[in-house]
């Protein structure tokens, strides 16, 4: 890893220089935070895992019309990505009452929404990510209204596809969290879908236990995390075929 030029760490990624201009490598850590970093841990394998489910998920919207960051996976726990300039929002959809929501406004866990929710988020740990309408978004210019009409009708369809997909596998998408990027192309800007798609940022409920199987169990404390994100490869179809323990590094995977 010392190899390549460190461009920024996050809580569970780190992404370097990419191999040509406009490519970064994005590195899936095991390291876990919740409640704002204030509680931290290991996941074992959840690299890998969050590697492979992310890939599997971005090039299924890629099928679909919905631009995104991914190029290709490269290792076990490596992808390469394209580099965008990252709006500073925290996208999150609801289709189902649960975490700050069912806190915030009193609604139980687990009560289906009439309709969906979008909601933004500053994206800024210091100040703890705090809620954000279009106003303040515009007004401080984190993003045009166009692009903002933009982030929506791409959230909506991601929504929609993330959620079939998901309920074809008996898992219902209770809600989660996007990051979009500005992707420059001469004198063009496209929005695309930046980051990850896993269960780090992913409320996913087996749909007819109602079994949490994402980060809530690490948040929560209610064990058996790395089976969760395990259980939830497999049922996409994609657990690694060498098993998440990859201590001999990582092999390259065209
Ligand atoms: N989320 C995330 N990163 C954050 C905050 C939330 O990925 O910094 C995801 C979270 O995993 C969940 C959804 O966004 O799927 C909604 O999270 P919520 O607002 O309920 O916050 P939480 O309960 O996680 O504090």
């Amino acid at each position: 890893m010392a190899r390549r030029r460190q461009v920024y760490e996050g809580k569970a990624k780190i992404l370097f220089e990419g191999p040509e201009p406009g490519t970064l490598v994005q590195y899936f850590k095991d390291d876990a935070t919740a409640f704002n970093a204030q509680k931290k841990g290991t996941i074992t394998g959840k690299g890998v895992l969050n590697n492979r489910i992310s890939e599997y998920l971005m090039t299924r919207l890629s099928e679909i019309g919905v631009p995104n960051h991914f190029i290709r996976r490269l290792n076990m726990r490596e992808q390469l990505i394209r580099e965008v300039e990252i709006i500073p929002l925290e996208v999150v959809v609801r289709n189902v009452a649960a975490g700050s929501l069912s806190k915030r406004l009193g609604i139980e866990e687990g009560t289906r929404l009439p309709r969906s929710i979008i909601e933004f988020y500053y994206k800024n740990d210091q100040l703890g990510d705090p809620m954000v309408s279009e106003e303040h978004i515009t007004c401080f210019g984190w993003a045009s209204t166009q692009d903002i009409d933009d982030i929506v009708a791409l959230t909506l369809r991601v929504n929609d596809f993330l959620s079939g997909l998901f309920l074809g596998v008996g898992i219902t998408l209770v809600d989660f969290k996007l990051e979009f990027g500005r992707l420059w192309e001469n004198e063009d800007m496209r929005i695309v879908l930046a980051d990850e798609i896993s269960p780090d940022n992913c409320r996913l409920w087996d749909a007819k236990t109602g079994e949490k199987m994402d980060k809530d169990r690490f948040r929560r404390d209610l064990g058996q995390v790395e089976e969760a994100y395990q259980e939830v490869a497999r049922r996409l179809g994609i657990l690694p075929e060498a098993g998440v323990r990859d201590l001999k590094g990582p092999e390259t995977v065209q």
